[in-house]
């Protein structure tokens, strides 16, 4: 899931100082998870915006906030609360922000959240950092433990001379991502694996912007 933190609500009122009137788009799978985009966060939203004089023309929950298509249906119902406000405000992640962008082309559309990174939740919200998107996934060589998010330098083969007892040497909040790796492998009879270096990684393969176009390969199927 994608990891977003609420903007500070007074940087938030700065950036949208010249807007009077708002329309507020949560989304219901990350951003309510996250806490910063789902109903209660929402109501909380308007409540507050309304007390430093806004007005919140109308506020709408889609299913998933960055599927533009599905979102720009369920916004059919607040046509006219959309029309009235000056400005959109987005209440999920960078992605859902730039659907709502598609889908207002003409109008000012704000995000009310940082956005993170890619992680999960290990505890009521509480996040960790997983996955680094980086388009050529080494899982299955690494007992399931990513070397480049979970280890600061991003070692594809480690640990470094930094190990300490299991601890990071960037943090001794951090335990070492190769240590987890090595104690992983051990439990599931690799070790053997870890004897054969792995090789540089094909940066382009997270070359942004990406596009994936799965369509393609189901046409060509038929
Ligand atoms: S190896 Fe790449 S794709 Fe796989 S979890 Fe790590 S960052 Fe994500
Ligand atoms: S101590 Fe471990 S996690 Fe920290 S930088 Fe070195 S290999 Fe990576």
């Amino acid at each position: 899931m994608i990891i977003t933190k609420k903007k500070d609500f007074t940087e938030f009122l700065n950036i949208i100082q010249n807007y009077k009137s708002l329309f507020l788009i949560g989304c219901s799978e990350c951003a309510a998870l996250c806490g910063t985009g789902g109903d209660p966060e929402l109501a909380t939203m308007k409540e507050a915006l309304e007390k430093e004089g806004k007005t919140v023309t109308g506020t709408m929950l889609p299913k998933t906030g960055c599927q533009t298509l599905g979102t720009k249906i369920e916004l059919k119902k607040d046509k006219e609360a959309c029309e009235e406000a000056e400005a959109i405000i987005v209440m999920s992640c960078g992605a859902g922000t730039q659907s709502a962008v598609e889908i207002f082309p003409n109008k000012p559309v704000v995000p009310s959240n940082d956005s993170l990174f890619l992680g999960n939740m290990t505890r009521f919200q509480m996040f960790d950092e997983r996955c680094s998107l980086c388009g050529e996934c080494i899982l299955d060589k690494t007992g399931g433990i990513c070397p480049v998010t979970s280890c600061p330098k991003g070692l594809l083969n480690g640990p470094c001379g930094g190990t300490d007892n299991g601890k990071c040497e960037v943090s001794p909040d951090i335990e070492c991502a190769w240590v987890r790796i090595y104690e992983r492998m051990k439990k599931i009879n690799q070790l053997d694996e870890l004897k054969k270096p792995l090789s540089p990684k094909n940066w382009s393969a997270n070359r942004k912007p990406a596009t994936l176009n799965t369509r393609e390969k189901k046409e060509e199927k038929k």
